[in-house]
């Protein structure tokens, strides 16, 4: 596997980056800069460095394989040289069925802290005394430090800060981080109906937070969702490469919906026309009690 080609195919879960505290945010912050990847004690992603590409992602499953990694992360490295016997040791012990099979998963994600609320890197010099480990990794020191993926970029400061209010688990802050599809078309449908992008402070608190938070939670209920391993999100892998599954409406016998990308973002499969019409009701449910929610604050 040539290592270019799976940092392009990573664009899935937005591309390498550190996917734990750097020093950088010290001094981004003073720029009104947000760090997605730890943004607080409560929660953290590490979408980009593969956890949920396993075929077995399910929220239990990751916990399980992250909470081991950690503490045999803690049992067997007592310095760089134990490294190698540490990669060992997970690489012939966990479950390594992927989704995708050009994307790293990398075997230094973890637990970084004792109440396991945030994800990240077992190898980052926070947790290491200070010294730098992540050059023995697949993708290398520098790229695990230095890039952020494409939702720093896409996600609107005001759409990052209402996710941060939305959020207190780092599995669904993860999967939802990175999938900018979903993220930027709730706001932008509950922007509309409301006039206006509702102020971030607003998600601090329910029912707003609740109501937005549902919304989101779908991404783990989505009862039209695919049973197919390889879809993540809009995405399919054909066996060599990744592609978007798009809805054939016309074998619906319909118009494309109003809400395709975020069906495509739930990796949703529709068996006719009325269950088509079934899920619409849905998300335009979970819009209009956004708005009843918007205007009992005001
Ligand atoms: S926020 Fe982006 S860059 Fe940071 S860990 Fe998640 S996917 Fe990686
Ligand atoms: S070494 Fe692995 S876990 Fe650490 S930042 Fe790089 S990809 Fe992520």
């Amino acid at each position: 596997m040539q290592q270019g080609a799976v940092q392009s195919s990573l664009s899935l879960w937005g591309g390498v980056s550190a996917g734990t505290a750097t020093n950088r945010p010290k001094v981004h912050r003073a720029m009104g800069f947000l760090h997605l990847c730890q943004p607080d004690p409560g929660k953290s992603c590490a979408a980009c460095c593969g956890i949920y590409n396993y075929a077995d992602s399910t929220p239990e499953a990751l916990t399980a394989r992250l909470r081991r990694r950690t503490a045999m992360f803690r049992s067997i490295v007592h310095g760089r040289g134990d490294l190698a016997t540490y990669s060992r040791a997970i690489k012939g012990s966990e479950e390594q069925a992927k989704r995708y099979e050009v994307i790293y998963c990398c075997e230094y994600a973890g637990f970084i802290d004792p109440e396991e609320r945030r994800v990240g890197c077992l190898l980052h010099p926070c947790l290491n005394g200070n010294e730098d480990l992540r050059d023995v990794s697949f993708y290398g020191r520098q790229l695990c430090n230095d890039h952020f993926c494409p939702s720093y970029h896409y996600i609107s400061r005001a759409e990052q800060q209402a996710l941060l209010h939305i959020f207190d688990d780092w599995y669904l802050y993860g999967l939802c981080l990175t999938d900018i599809d979903l993220v930027k078309t709730y706001f932008q449908l509950i922007g509309n109906a409301v006039g206006e992008m509702p102020d971030p402070a607003l998600f601090r608190k329910d029912p707003i937070r609740r109501v937005a938070g549902d919304f989101f939670l779908m991404k783990l209920s989505w009862p039209f969702r695919s049973p197919d391993v390889n879809r993540f999100g809009k995405y399919y892998f054909d066996g060599s490469q990744y592609m978007i599954h798009h809805i054939d409406y016309d074998a619906l016998g319909c118009d494309r919906s109003v809400f395709d990308r975020i069906f495509l973002s739930l990796s949703s499969i529709f068996a006719s026309a009325d269950v088509l019409r079934q899920a619409e009701a849905i998300i335009r449910n979970h819009i209009e009690t956004f708005v009843r929610a918007f205007h009992s604050m005001h």
